[in-house]
Formats: structure tokens, C-alpha cells, sequence
């Protein structure tokens, strides 16, 4: 059996997420399945963990002045349904009935505008580091219970750079597709154990 906390969706909530609402979403469009999901890597500033500057981020709060890189992305307005710190903890932003701004200018298998149909998670990381086993324990428990709640994302899980590809990079090559799959198979078979 998995030691994992159990996640449930309720009401468009992932119980035992920390709520953090972010100001930046809005609705979906009539009619917009979810049926897809979008890993991303995000780290502020770039490869350096904790701080809290990615909550800020997604909160409109963060203080441009604190960090030269924050200069390069003073202004904008984007958010994640869920984000994975280093230690495993899950924080929600958006409910996954409203439409976070996390893929930008995007298309899925010749759906454009990704961001009306997906659920965004971030995992706090980089391109040039590889991720907590911890992380991939938590995103494969996460994205189970995401699939229970919503049926049609069974079988389309992207990164976010093959929704924009030539734009976006991450996860980033460290991100293992093949070990999150198996842990994902196993999450899944444990279901009904
Ligand atoms: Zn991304």
C-alpha cells in the first residue's frame, strides 16, 4: 500500500492541499472539459528553492526590487492549479473549475488554448536539477486523484513544453517521464487493493 496522504477533489478542491488563492484565473469556457494535464518547473529566482517567492508570484505580492531576476517578470499575472514544493507539500491556487493562466499560448493535439481544458501543475524545481523522489511520490498521488475526478485527462498528461514547443522548455530534461509513469501505475493499482 502507498504511505502516501490520501488526496480526494471535492467541490473543484484537492482536500489536504494548502489553499493559497491566487487572484489570476477567471472561467473556463462553457462547455470545457478538463481533460488534460500540464507539468511545468518554476523556481524564483531560477534553480533556488524555498523563500516562498513562487506563493508571492502567483499572489501578485512578490516584490520586484528583491531579486534582479524578478525585474524580467515584473507585472505578470499568471497562476497553477497546484504546485509541489521540494518537500512534498501540495498547494492549491485555482479551483480546478476555474481556469488558472498557466500554459499561455499553447496547443494540444490541435486544440489551441490549453489553458481552458487543463489542470496546471508547477513542481518547484529547474531545467538544470533533478527533482525530490518525494515530488514524483506526490505528483504520481495527485494526478490518480485527479484522473478519478475527472475522467478524460486518463491518458493526456503533457509537459508544458510539448504544449509550446520552441517557447517553454520545462519540466525540463531532468524531469523523468518514465519513473512518474511507473509511480503513476502504481498509485493507480493500489486503488483497489
Ligand atoms: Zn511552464
Amino acid at each position: 500500500m502507498s504511505q502516501m496522504p490520501q488526496f480526494q477533489v471535492i467541490d473543484g478542491c484537492l482536500q489536504r492541499a494548502t489553499q493559497i488563492p491566487s487572484p489570476n484565473y477567471n472561467q473556463r469556457p462553457e462547455h470545457s472539459d478538463i481533460q488534460l494535464v500540464v507539468i511545468h518547473n518554476i523556481s524564483l529566482p531560477p534553480s533556488q528553492f524555498g523563500g516562498g517567492y513562487i506563493e508571492q508570484f502567483f499572489q501578485n505580492q512578490l516584490d520586484w526590487d528583491a531579486h534582479p531576476y524578478f525585474k524580467t517578470i515584473e507585472g505578470m499575472q499568471v497562476s497553477t492549479h497546484l504546485l509541489i514544493l521540494r518537500s512534498g507539500e501540495v498547494l492549491q491556487f485555482v479551483n480546478f473549475k476555474d481556469r488558472a493562466w498557466h500554459a499561455g499560448r499553447s496547443s494540444y493535439m490541435a486544440l489551441p488554448e490549453c489553458n481552458d481544458y487543463s489542470i496546471g501543475i508547477e513542481l518547484e524545481g529547474s531545467d538544470d536539477t533533478d527533482f525530490e523522489e518525494i515530488q514524483y511520490q506526490t505528483l504520481a498521488e495527485v494526478v490518480k486523484t485527479l484522473q478519478q475526478a475527472y475522467p478524460k485527462i486518463a491518458h493526456h498528461i503533457a509537459g508544458h513544453s510539448d504544449i509550446a514547443p520552441g517557447r517553454k522548455t520545462d519540466p525540463g530534461p531532468h524531469f523523468q517521464w518514465s519513473h512518474f509513469r511507473a509511480l503513476l501505475q502504481q498509485a493507480k493499482s493500489n486503488v483497489d487493493v
